[in-house]
């Protein structure tokens, strides 16, 4: 009998408790609501404040209002004028689950069993004397340009002395912690229903890209990747690349590289851009016929240094956000 009688004042107790804090949350809820309400006052975006996706705090965006503008006119165009074009590693792919890095197509092969130590060491003595050029927001883009392209040389001649046979990509990545972004599903498939065409641009391995969104079951027909195609001997093994090197910074002429492709999609005139680089603003550079593009930019890494310029450059910047979310609700507005 007492113990049931405690056990009620228990409940009421809880319950009460429970109360004061859903008041004290639905407050400060409301509170925030008349913040950002008072922002935005007289800014008129619509379309944005009706995707709850926004709200986060790791959207950044420069000038709402153009946002808004371009994603009126990707509505408008719906599916069939719609085509998307984005970068990979770090884009598609998470830059980190937990605080630790994720790998980049490259890390999958540096951090595999095929590879030796020796191979390993080399690699990684490689990475930390390039990836912080890479990311220096102190250094352009034509300054970037011949650190990255003695990078790509040097680690890509490593690939090629460790004999990677074309056979265990498949094992290797599925042994990897490569993960793709939150929400990727949707993202690619949402994409596929309405045949809306992808063109994956990386600087990365194709081989091992190709072998990742295939085992996450999202390669689908309406996807092109062009990307660093390991070349192989009769026997299976890597003797060089094909065609010519794509690295972080000379993506302004990919679209020149497929002409073939962009001239068939010439009425696909609204694009969405999707990269985590200053490089990637450029994969659309010499696409015929923009209408609207709008530019979304992860950034992932040396986030206080580089947000200014971020901003300046990307129409949404997207900081340490794991997630496709944003692309997503935008897709679900347009598609
Ligand atoms: O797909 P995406 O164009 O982003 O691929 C390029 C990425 O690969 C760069 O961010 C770079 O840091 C990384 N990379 C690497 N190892 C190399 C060369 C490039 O991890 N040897
Ligand atoms: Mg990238």
């Amino acid at each position: 009998q007492r113990a049931v009688m405690d056990r009620t004042a228990v409940v009421k107790v809880g319950a009460a408790a429970s109360a004061s804090v859903c008041v004290l949350v639905g407050g400060v809820a409301l509170a925030q609501y008349i913040v950002t309400k008072k922002k935005r006052a007289g800014k008129k975006t619509k379309i944005i404040e009706m995707m709850p996706q926004f709200e986060k705090p790791t959207v950044h965006m420069r000038d709402p209002e153009r946002v808004e503008q371009i994603i009126c006119g990707l509505i408008k165009g719906g599916a069939s004028k719609l085509q998307i074009i984005t970068d990979f590693d770090m884009t598609i792919s998470k830059f980190a689950v937990n605080g630790k890095r994720c790998p980049t197509c490259h890390n999958v092969i540096d951090n595999c069993k095929l590879v030796t130590e020796e191979g390993r060491q080399k690699l990684l003595q490689l990475k930390h004397k390039y990836y912080p050029i890479e990311i220096d927001p102190h250094l352009s883009m034509e300054e970037k340009f011949p650190f990255m392209v003695e990078w790509y040389f040097k680690s890509h001649s490593i690939l090629v002395e460790q004999r990677l046979e074309k056979d265990k990509l498949p094992e290797v990545v599925r042994e990897s912690d490569v993960a793709l972004r939150e929400g990727f599903e949707q993202f690619f498939d949402r994409l596929h229903q309405h045949n809306v065409p992808v063109f994956i641009f990386s600087a990365g391995l194709g081989d091992v890209l190709e072998e990742i969104i295939s085992q996450a079951g999202v390669y689908h027909s309406n996807i092109k990747v062009v990307s660093n195609f390991m070349d192989f001997d009769d026997s299976g093994v890597i003797k060089g690349f094909k065609g010519e090197l794509i690295h972080v910074y000379n993506k302004h002429d990919g679209a020149l590289r497929s002409t073939e492709y962009f001239k068939q999609l010439r009425d696909n005139s609204n694009i969405i851009l999707l990269g985590d680089s200053m490089g990637d603003l450029s994969m659309a550079d010499g696409v015929p016929n923009v209408e609207h593009i709008l530019k979304i930019g992860f950034l992932n890494d040396k986030v206080e240094e580089r947000l200014d310029n971020y901003m300046d450059s990307y129409d949404i910047v997207l900081v340490k956000d794991e997630t496709l979310e944003v692309p997503n609700a935008i897709l679900q507005k347009v598609l």
